[in-house]
């Protein structure tokens, strides 16, 4: 059996249970754990294991870490697609209003926080217009719509699906087609490490540029890369420099940041969990022997500083996904603000993506159809800027 081979036997078969708490609880250690150097540039890799090694310190109370609005936001969505058994645009963004009401200090951007005071008012019925309106119509093409799409991938079955529902849990704050094509990226990337897809980590990117080459034809995924003066295709050609990254030998922390970057933007963080976790799957000079590969993954995401949490929970996601649960230090879990949450969240979502549709419906979950999973009934999809 090959080293990849025994991974996937350790996290369980495709769409484990395992599996999907691995998702959400290495998306809240991310989160968490990288909050200690967001905004950093330069991150010494001898901080990020001193500050990993604290965490194994019992005489610390549990909880040390707070969850920032990654996982704040997280949170709502998995909350929301398991009360409404699908998406609910309403509902998710009352959740979102709600959440930010009730803790405003967990690190939300200036941006989000404008379109999320104007989702609290009882009078706004098109609950993706604020998030349009930003930014002279354009829309915010942060990470911000990515942060928080791994419950997408656990919620539905079908790529149709989760595209289009990543997508749509993006738009309510993030409208331009570089920040949701993020938030696809994002789920389907967990999606594919649900399944085992990582054993194969070429094929895994390859299918990623596959579906991101598809979606990228789009006429406003065009336009916006020409005004933003990116590239054509912008995500599939971050994703080339990822799988040319792989290709060498030896990649330096500072050939990482400039090829994909660490900041705030999908397009400038996504990628970059993605590399992470590939570039992880190998034991690397430098990180402790003992860790494993899920431990690997969150040191190297901190080590490249800059928006730290953001890449850190996205990587801990996909690599979770991978792993699995027991993959991840009980000693890390309990330093954490909302693991014990997201794991009891994950199980409620993994029994909701397993249960069978019932008799003369096409399912909720996996149908592939995709009026089925809409709860909202009636109101207009959103028009992404021209
Ligand atoms: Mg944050």
């Amino acid at each position: 059996m090959t080293a990849a081979a025994r991974l996937v036997t350790a996290a369980g078969g495709p769409a484990s249970l395992c599996r999907f708490r691995g998702a959400l609880v290495g998306a809240v250690l991310g989160d968490c754990i990288g909050g200690e150097f967001e905004g950093t540039e330069e991150v010494p890799l001898d901080r990020v294991l001193q500050h990993l090694e604290g965490l194994e310190d019992e005489t610390r109370g549990d909880c040390i870490l707070q969850y920032s609005d990654d996982t704040a936001m997280t949170r709502c969505v998995a909350h929301s697609l398991l009360t409404r058994a699908g998406f609910d645009e309403q509902d998710m963004a009352r959740r979102f209003a709600k959440e930010y009401n009730l803790a405003p200090g967990r690190g939300y951007g200036a941006g989000v926080i404008q379109v999320l005071k104007k989702l609290a008012s009882p009078q706004l019925s098109d609950v993706f217009q604020p998030a349009r309106a930003q930014f002279g119509g354009r829309g915010s093409f942060g990470n911000g719509g990515a942060m928080r799409a791994a419950p997408f991938a656990l919620a539905f079955r079908e790529r149709v699906d989760i595209q289009r529902y990543a997508r749509l849990g993006a738009m309510l704050t993030h409208s331009c087609s570089l920040g949701y094509n993020g938030a696809i990226l994002q789920a389907l990337a967990v999606h594919l490490s649900l399944q085992g897809a990582l054993a194969l980590p070429q094929d895994f990117l390859n299918t990623l540029i596959t579906e991101m080459e598809e979606l990228e034809k789009d006429e406003s995924t065009r336009s916006d890369a020409r005004v933003l003066n990116e590239s054509e295709f912008p995500f599939c050609a971050r994703l080339h420099r990822v799988k040319e990254l792989m290709e060498r030998n030896k990649v330096s922390i500072e050939e990482v940041i400039s090829e994909l970057g660490n900041g705030i933007a999908a397009l400038h963080s996504v990628p970059t969990a993605i590399f992470c976790v590939l570039h992880c799957l190998e034991p690397r000079e430098g990180l402790p022997e003992k860790y494993g590969g899920l431990e690997r993954t969150l040191a190297y995401s901190l080590a490249l500083g800059g928006d730290t949490d953001t890449i850190a929970c996205m990587a801990g996601a996909i690599a979770g996904a991978h792993y699995g649960i027991e993959a991840i230090p009980q000693a890390w879990q309990r330093c954490c603000e909302g693991s014990e949450e997201a794991d009891m969240l994950a199980q409620r979502l993994h029994s909701m993506y397993h249960r069978a549709p019932p008799e003369g419906d096409a399912g909720l979950l996996g149908s592939g159809n995709s009026q089925m999973h809409s709860r909202s009934g009636g109101s207009s999809e959103p028009q992404p800027p021209e």
